[in-house]
């Protein structure tokens, strides 16, 4: 399976920076291409057009919109649509980050309709799970994962279901370790990853094994290639250390 590095830019960079990170990054791909690897800009919303531009004509670089609202258009203020986002170079959506549930109150119920109305429209969605600490601690990593995959997955109606394994991957990031600079240990990650494919296997069949799930929660260039080595981990969500292009090749790289 073809891994994939997707970086999560979150609220950093003006259009000047982020045409700076394409400029940089598509500058080392175009003379040495990350060979089986498949990476995904999520920007801010502002900055999609400035980095689709950058990229252009790069082989194996996707972009995506880091949220949107799950209706064609209306008066959602604040918001953005899936026809906004593809206008403007992206593909791909996140659903269902850490941030989101906890800063901006997203709900499973919501996170299921935006995941469900994402792939009806032909974007491919990247659903965020994981786990709080004190969740870990409650003995419910597993309850937790369950809940959320589930909620997300199981209202899908058959045509959807069919493109999943390409149109979807799973990023599993333990809250307690994003931004945190705390690294989960391989045997944590391995443990949750292997419940994360169990929990597909039980919703998706034998398309289960298709699915990329990726690992995010404090990745460094550092540990990028101990993490890509272990069972499961089909790729990685960066945050930080995707923010400098050197840095963010390093991990493509790994
Ligand atoms: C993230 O934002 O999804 C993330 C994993 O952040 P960081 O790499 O900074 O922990």
């Amino acid at each position: 399976m073809q891994k994939i590095i997707a970086a999560n830019w979150k609220m950093y960079k003006d259009r000047s920076e982020a045409a700076q990170f394409a400029g940089e990054l598509a500058e080392k791909l175009a003379s040495k291409p990350a060979q089986g690897r498949l990476a995904i800009i999520f920007p801010p919303f502002t900055d999609i057009a400035t980095a689709s531009d950058g990229f252009a004509g790069i082989s194996g670089l996707s972009i995506g919109g880091q949220n949107f609202y799950p209706e064609e258009q209306g008066a959602f203020t604040g918001e953005i649509s899936l026809k906004m986002l593809r206008d403007a170079g992206a593909s791909w959506a996140l659903v269902g980050h850490s941030e989101r549930r906890q800063i901006f109150g997203e709900s499973d119920g919501l996170i299921a309709r935006k995941t469900a109305f994402g792939l009806a429209h032909g974007f491919k969605i990247m659903l965020c799970i994981g786990e709080t600490l004190a969740e870990r601690e409650a003995g419910a990593l597993e309850a937790v994962l369950d809940r959320q995959l589930e909620s997300a997955l199981n209202p899908l109606d058959a045509e959807t279901r069919k493109g999943l394994p390409a149109n979807l991957a799973i990023a599993y990031e333990p809250v307690w370790a994003i931004g945190t600079g705390k690294v989960a240990q391989s045997a944590e990650v391995l443990e949750a990853h292997a419940v994360v494919r169990t929990i597909l296997g039980k919703v998706l069949g034998s398309d289960a094994k298709d699915v990329h799930i990726l690992y995010g929660g404090s990745v460094k260039p550092g540990n990028a290639a101990e993490l890509l080595a272990l069972d499961n981990v089909d790729g990685l969500l960066v945050g930080g250390a995707s923010l400098e292009a050197e840095s963010f090749l390093k991990i493509l790289e790994a």
